[in-house]
């Protein structure tokens, strides 16, 4: 395996190595780039026991996926560190970005793809931390067939329309759906949409959750009435680990999240995202397919700026170099 020095000017480092980063970097490897993957081993579906959705790995554990994926990469030698991105910045002159690791490891490098993903913030309710991803739940794409006919629980959630949505589409997985609204209010149209779904509603705030054997049991309410749940859907906030981008200036939209463009190309050039950490709604196959758009444009722009360099030079007298 090819390995980095501090002096040497990587053509790409990648900030994370979760499906997206690692897509990018098996695209860059084999199209001959010097690539340096660090990730500090926070994925965001660690705490699922199985993977759903991905074409061809459907059940697989979420870390199997990154190991399988980590062994592709020695192939076509793109080093992968463990460590924590501290910071990145734009040395003021061509090429490129300076990477600092918290190990004290600086890298330099003419592109950077950040693809650190986002946090899930849960709301606090006694046993929710304990059970996310077991029993406790975002996305019926991934988790709903597993507990398909068993008694399903919904929680409204500061993002109240996602709350609502999840419990009419987990209808289609259990006729046994229980809405709580916990801090939300609903209009007796609200009440007529679940109720027309075939939802029932438990009013009352939720004061904790029953487990037993780090399953879900039941959801107590602030009444002291529990209700038995075999799992519970709810709608996080959605918090990109975007810091870096946000530090480099790249511009962010109306939700919050930085925009790029369709390749991942965000406003600050030589500067990519991919996955969660620019779009929410990526699914494990959907943030791998941003890792590979993004690194076939980082290549393009890099052969650009290899043209570009080359007719300044012969301009200036030089010879021509071969790319
Ligand atoms: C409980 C749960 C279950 C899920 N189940 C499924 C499922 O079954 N199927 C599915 O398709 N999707 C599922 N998802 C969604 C899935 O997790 C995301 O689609 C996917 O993780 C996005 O990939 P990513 O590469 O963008 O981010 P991530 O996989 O989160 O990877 C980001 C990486 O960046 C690293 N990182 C962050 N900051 C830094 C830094 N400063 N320095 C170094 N490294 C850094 C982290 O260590 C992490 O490995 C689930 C999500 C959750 C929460």
């Amino acid at each position: 395996m090819r390995t980095h020095t501090e002096t040497q000017v990587l053509d790409t480092v990648i900030v994370g190595g979760g499906a997206a980063g690692l897509s990018a970097a098996l695209v860059l490897g084999r199209a001959r780039r010097s690539v340096a993957v660090i990730d500090y081993g926070a994925p965001r579906n660690a705490p699922a026991a199985h993977m759903h959705g991905f074409l061809s790995r459907d059940g697989m554990a979420p870390g199997e996926l990154l190991i399988v994926g980590r062994s592709e990469l020695q192939t076509y030698g793109v080093q992968f560190t463990q460590d924590d991105v501290v910071d990145i910045s734009w040395r003021g002159i061509e090429p490129g970005f300076v990477v600092e690791l918290s190990g004290g490891t600086t890298l330099t490098a003419r592109t950077v793809l950040v693809a650190t993903g986002l946090r899930d913030s849960l709301p606090e309710i006694p046993g929710i931390q304990e059970l996310w991803g077991q029993s406790v739940l975002h996305c019926p794409y991934c988790h709903a067939y597993e507990i398909s006919d068993q008694p399903i629980g919904v929680l409204g959630g500061d993002v109240r329309e996602m709350s609502l949505h999840q419990a009419l589409l987990l209808r289609q997985w259990s006729s046994d759906v229980t809405f709580f609204p916990h801090h939300i209010s609903l209009s007796p149209d609200e009440r007529a949409r679940l109720a027309a779904r075939g939802v029932t509603v438990a009013d009352g705030q939720v004061s904790g959750l029953i487990r037993e054997r780090g399953e879900l049991r039941a959801v107590e309410l602030d009444s002291g009435q529990l209700v038995p749940r075999s799992a519970l859907f709810l709608a996080p906030r959605f918090i990109p680990n975007d810091t870096h981008l946000t530090h480099l200036g790249c511009k962010t939209g109306s939700t919050g999240f930085v925009t790029v463009d369709p390749s991942g190309a965000t406003s600050v050039p030589g500067i990519w995202g991919a996955g969660n950490v620019v779009d929410p709604r990526a699914q494990v196959i959907g943030a791998a397919a941003a890792g590979s758009t993004a690194a076939i444009a980082i290549n393009g722009y890099l052969v650009e700026q290899d043209v570009e360099s080359a007719l300044r030079s012969t301009q200036s007298g030089g010879a021509l170099y071969g790319i």
